[in-house]
């Protein structure tokens, strides 16, 4: 059966990090909405202008346009195996529905890895975050160091500051995240699939205890 794995955690723990490392061991596409909604940003899409004015106050994009673009994403063929989920679901709206979805795809949720860091370090940790223009590939000043300042490791395009990496966005986008996904904990460990794994780690350390709590066939 298709195996969907949802990485959940505050902003800033590590998720499209940690997806980026561990999607192609898994043999498992890496689903990020927000990287959808920004890709969405860059081809000047209606999706794309309707999700900044929420993006950039820190709030979450309503559910039915995220829920919408979710499905017509999972409904491709390179989701038909299985996919890793970074940012979705947000809200038990969400949870739901995703459920539904992948019941119709002949699915389920097979793990729900929770990336758990206290509140004090996700503030130091988004405004030190550098992103990759080209792919959305994630560095940290501090922590992640690119080999040359400003440049991607990876494919040499541009690094820039997300906007709603500044301090006053971040607050509000924890805020979010405690108010509207925290309850998301609950959900899922309640249905048996939450694996709490050690997010304040060094980032190896933390993808060998993914690697190690996740099912898969490397
Ligand atoms: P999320 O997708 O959960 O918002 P990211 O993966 O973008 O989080 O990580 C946020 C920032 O923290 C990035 O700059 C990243 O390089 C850095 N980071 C991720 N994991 C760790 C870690 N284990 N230790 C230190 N810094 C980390
Ligand atoms: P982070 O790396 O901090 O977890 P994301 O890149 O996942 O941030 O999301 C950035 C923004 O995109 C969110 O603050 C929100 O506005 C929007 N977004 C992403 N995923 C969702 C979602 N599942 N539901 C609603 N809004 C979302």
């Amino acid at each position: 059966m298709a195996s969907y794995i949802i990485l959940l955690g505050p902003p800033g723990a590590g998720k499209g990090t940690q997806a980026q490392a561990i999607s192609q061991e898994l043999q498992l596409p890496h689903i990020s909405s927000g990287d959808i909604f920004r890709e969405n940003l860059k081809k000047e899409t209606e999706l794309g202008k309707l999700a900044a004015g929420f993006m950039n106050k820190g709030e979450l994009v309503p559910d039915d346009v995220t829920i919408a673009m979710i499905r017509e994403r999972l409904s491709r063929p390179d989701c038909q195996a299985g996919a890793l989920l970074d940012g979705f679901p947000r809200t038990p709206a969400q949870a739901e529905a995703l459920s539904g979805m992948l019941a119709e795809l002949g699915g389920q949720v097979n793990a729900v890895p929770y990336i758990s860091v206290p509140a004090e370090v996700l503030i130091e940790r988004l405004t030190g975050r550098w992103t990759c223009r080209q792919a959305g590939h994630i560095f940290h000043e501090k922590y992640n160091p690119p080999q040359q300042p400003g440049c991607c490791d990876l494919d040499g395009s541009e690094l820039y500051q997300r906007e709603d990496d500044k301090a006053e966005t971040v607050s509000r986008r924890i805020r979010v995240y405690l108010e509207q996904t925290k309850p998301l904990i609950d959900y899922y460990q309640q249905r048996g699939l939450l694996i709490e794994i050690d997010g304040i780690l060094p980032i190896e350390q933390v993808t060998a205890s993914l690697l190690a709590a996740l099912p898969h066939n490397g």
